[in-house]
């Protein structure tokens, strides 16, 4: 058992609190379970759809993630022995070294960003590592669904169907529709920036670079969700991969988008409100992007309008037994049903749920080792078994090379 410190009361960390108050019930993983955020009233919000849904009492508490002191404050007086980070990326390594300082085990769903540059790289969080295993501590990055299950399902496939992966392609479908014109499924600004960073791929041991969402491909995802036009992004789980897998030749990484979602990104991008950088505005600095997600709805709130389902896998092509084989293990999951559960769409669903077991795992020593790890690098058996469990039911199948 944990105690366990959720930090951030948004999309993901309302799923968070409800599938950790589950398992809590459930199976005994976790013991106190404190929700903390900037906001207060978004944690008593969660608590208290917590309780009516399940009976479960969660403690909140208000704290600024990118002050140590206040952390470490908390952390010390709620006795976590592990914080799962769902606030911003921004706040990553504020935590990571509250954690360091407060003997608490860490985790988190998205690999820390600088507020200046919109750079995805796991360099400032890996080099954490050393200080991590001296102090006996787990902290295990990107336990949401991309990157997360993504990894886990690749771990997986190179445990049990093939000796080596030479073609990786991680394809995340979203079929889901909310009925407005421009909305993003999780933080505005952490979405606007990933998507309109520059693609990049890993190919014969390099790295190569396309312009933003210049490349795409028809897919024709299974369970009649049928062809959806997919894009070539970056996504910071390919780095690990390229790292962890055996064999690899090419990794990329692929995801859909509506044409209304496409065009109104290019405009706003051409009218300069997707800038990142701080720009005069009567005397005062703005930085544009922060403005546009301040007049975008709150991704929480599309949770009523959202109807569809996701689709998210992995395509692995590689060798068993000398022989060329194909697999694609994926999951579905239908935004209505999320929100009759836990009252969230499925974009916050499925990076909450994998967040709990990760943290699950971390709580009963199946996946606890000093040291900063990436999830491919643990047994993929026990999280799979418990993505059945809490809501996210895998498949995996052979595929015919023509397809
Ligand atoms: P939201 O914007 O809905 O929620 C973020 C929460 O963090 C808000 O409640 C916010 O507080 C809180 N927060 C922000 N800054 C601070 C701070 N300094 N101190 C304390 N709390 C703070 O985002 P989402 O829930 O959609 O996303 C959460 C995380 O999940 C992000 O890092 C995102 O990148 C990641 N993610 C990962 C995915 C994956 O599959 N791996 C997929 C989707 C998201 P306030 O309410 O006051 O604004």
């Amino acid at each position: 058992m944990a105690n366990l410190l959720i930090i951030g009361a948004g999309g993901v960390g309302s799923v968070v609190s409800h599938k950790c108050a589950q398992a809590a019930k459930e199976s005994g993983a976790f013991d106190k379970i404190v929700l903390a955020s900037r906001t207060l009233a978004r944690c008593r919000a969660i608590a208290g759809s917590v309780k009516e849904r399940l009976g479960v009492d969660l403690e909140i508490a208000e704290v600024d993630a990118e002050n140590v002191p206040q952390l470490c404050e908390l952390i010390r007086r709620a006795k976590s022995d592990l914080v799962c980070n769902v606030a911003l990326p921004y706040q990553d390594l504020h935590i990571m070294d509250a954690c360091l300082e407060c003997g608490a085990n860490y985790l988190d769903t998205a690999n820390y960003e600088p507020l200046d540059t919109a750079k995805f790289e796991y360099k400032w969080q890996w080099a954490y590592d050393d200080r991590f295993r001296e102090a006996g501590l787990t902290a295990l990055l990107g336990s949401g669904f991309d990157p997360g299950v993504t990894n886990v399902f690749a771990a997986w496939v190179v445990k049990h169907e093939l000796d080596e992966v030479n073609v990786l392609d991680i394809i995340d479908c979203n079929a889901g529709n909310h009925g407005q014109a421009f909305a993003t499924n999780f933080n505005p600004e952490i979405n606007i920036r990933e998507v309109t960073a520059r693609g990049r791929y890993w190919e014969h041991g390099q790295w190569v670079e396309t312009d933003p969402l210049s490349w795409s491909m028809d897919y024709d995802f299974p369970d009649g969700i049928g062809k959806k036009k997919c894009y070539l992004m970056y996504h910071e789980e390919l780095e690990s991969l390229a790292l962890h897998l055996p064999g690899l030749v090419r990794a990329r990484f692929w995801m859909t988008f509506s044409d209304s979602y496409i065009n109104h990104l290019k405009v706003l991008g051409n009218v300069g409100m997707t800038r990142i950088d701080p720009v005069k505005f009567h005397g005062q600095e703005i930085v544009p992007i922060q403005f546009l997600a301040a007049l975008l709805p709150d991704p929480a709130s599309l949770g009523p309008l959202t109807k569809g389902r996701t689709c998210i896998g992995d395509r692995l092509e590689g060798l068993k037994d000398g022989s060329k084989k194909i697999f694609y293990i994926y999951n579905i999951c239908d935004h209505e049903a999320c929100y009759r559960e836990v009252g969230s769409q499925a974009i916050s669903y499925t990076t909450g749920v994998p967040a709990m077991i990760g943290a699950k795992m971390i709580a009963e020593g199946k996946w606890k080792k000093p040291g900063v790890w990436n999830m491919e690098q643990f047994d993929p058996d026990p999280f799979m078994h418990d993505l059945n469990i809490y809501g996210l039911p895998w498949k995996c199948v052979a595929v015919d090379e023509k397809n």
